[in-house]
């Protein structure tokens, strides 16, 4: 009996890509090996992710690299590196900013659901630009440069292609030139592979990955990676510190002068990270650096190829294909004219969830009558059932 049929869950079918509220990614085997494998031995986590971070500080370009819980997670420590250093007593106090740096300058047309993450940390956004006019908004540099004040203590830039927005580098240019560090969000932006390099190239002082992502990493992974001196604060903000100074394995920090004393169960403690996702993560990372992007490609194609043969030649039914960059990934996006097919979008979608077995198809089109089939999480076979599903409720 299956974990799910044991508890009464029923598996989906997953024609949504990587949603967390679906689970994610499918892990490749050697990823589960290695979750197991670490499981089998207690290790020291600091060591762990110092040797993690340094796969991650390879495979990116940057000075230094950890493993979160998530893009979330590493956008909060991020946020909180930022704000607090090396300083001890400013850790402690977190996410209670009074008296410190504590705004990130955004530009109005990079402000994101997913932002709640940089402000958890205690900080207020400071907006800059417009969105609607002139043109389509946008924003001006002068306009983050003045911004930009004592108490600034990032930049943060989405990375979304919002028209007007200033781009990663002319960002970048304009914070390193006040001192201050720009941090990233790129939880989705892979592949194409090269992104994993390109916003570090690009000037950002911390970047967040997805794990659970196209990367295929357990869906509690993700990464940071950066500058040295702010991951070495994320990892003291991290995890246990339940450590005395005479013990723990970073006194040197303290004869060093680097902190005044052992921080204790930092703001992150609520973000802590297994060695299980820890391995996990880093050999899913591996193994997806060393892939080819036109490989996922002729993968995802050939899952897709299976769910069109069933939908050719339905009445009301237009098939929609994206089969080439500058697409991130290919994706059918099967359109409906509901008097013909007598089911429109929002209904398709909530008949495949309610069908046997269910079917998750993404819904970001549904408003343009377009319905999703999207093949990271497809086995061939599975394509098979989505889209004879797909025709039984769509031939009218
Ligand atoms: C998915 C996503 C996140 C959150 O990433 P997790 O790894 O699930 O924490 C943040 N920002 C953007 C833009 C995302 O797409």
């Amino acid at each position: 009996m299956s974990v799910y049929q044991e508890l009464g869950v029923t598996p989906v079918i997953n024609a949504a890509a990587t949603l967390t509220r679906l689970g994610g990614s499918r892990m490749a085997p050697a990823v589960l090996e290695a979750m197991n494998d670490a499981a089998g031995s207690f290790v020291h986590i600091d060591e762990l992710q110092a040797k993690a971070g340094a796969v991650i500080a390879e495979i990116t370009g940057a000075e230094a690299g950890y493993v979160t819980t998530g893009a979330a997670a590493a956008l909060t420590l991020g946020t909180a590196a930022c704000l607090a250093g090396m300083d001890v007593s400013k850790m402690d106090r977190l996410p209670d900013t009074t008296g410190m740096k504590n705004e990130v300058v955004v530009q109005k047309g990079h402000r994101n659901a997913y932002d709640h993450a940089v402000r958890a940390a205690g900080v207020r956004f400071v907006e800059v630009g417009t969105l609607g006019y002139p043109g389509a908004g946008g924003t001006f540099g002068w306009q983050i440069e003045e911004a930009i004040t004592e108490q600034t203590a990032a930049v943060f830039c989405p990375i979304l292609e919002t028209p007007g927005t200033l781009s990663l580098p002319e960002v970048a240019e304009i914070a390193h030139a006040k001192g201050v560090p720009v941090i990233v969000d790129a939880a989705a932006e892979l592949p194409p592979r090269s992104n994993l390099q390109r916003f570090i190239a690009e000037g950002a002082d911390l970047v967040a990955f997805s794990g659970g992502k196209a990367i295929g990493g357990p869906q509690s992974s993700g990464i940071l990676a950066g500058r040295r001196d702010l991951i070495d604060s994320v990892a003291l903000q991290h995890q246990d510190m339940d450590v005395r100074a005479e013990t723990w394995s970073k006194r040197h920090y303290i004869d060093e002068g680097r902190v005044r004393g052992v921080p204790t169960q930092g703001f992150g403690r609520a973000l802590k990270v297994g060695r299980e996702e820890i391995a996990g993560l880093i050999t899913a990372l591996k193994i997806f650096a060393a892939g080819k992007d036109e490989d996922d490609w002729a993968r995802w194609d050939a899952v897709l190829d299976v769910v069109h043969e069933s939908l050719d030649g339905i009445p009301g039914v237009t098939v929609h294909r994206t089969s080439a960059p500058p697409a991130r990934y290919p994706a059918i996006w099967v359109e409906l004219d509901e008097q013909v097919t007598g089911i429109g979008s929002y209904a398709l979608i909530n008949e495949l969830l309610a069908g046997d077995p269910p079917i998750a198809a993404a819904e970001s089109l549904a408003d343009h009558r377009r319905v999703g089939v999207l093949p990271h999480g497809l086995t061939t076979e599975e394509a098979g059932i989505v889209g004879r599903r797909i025709r039984e409720l769509t031939v009218g």
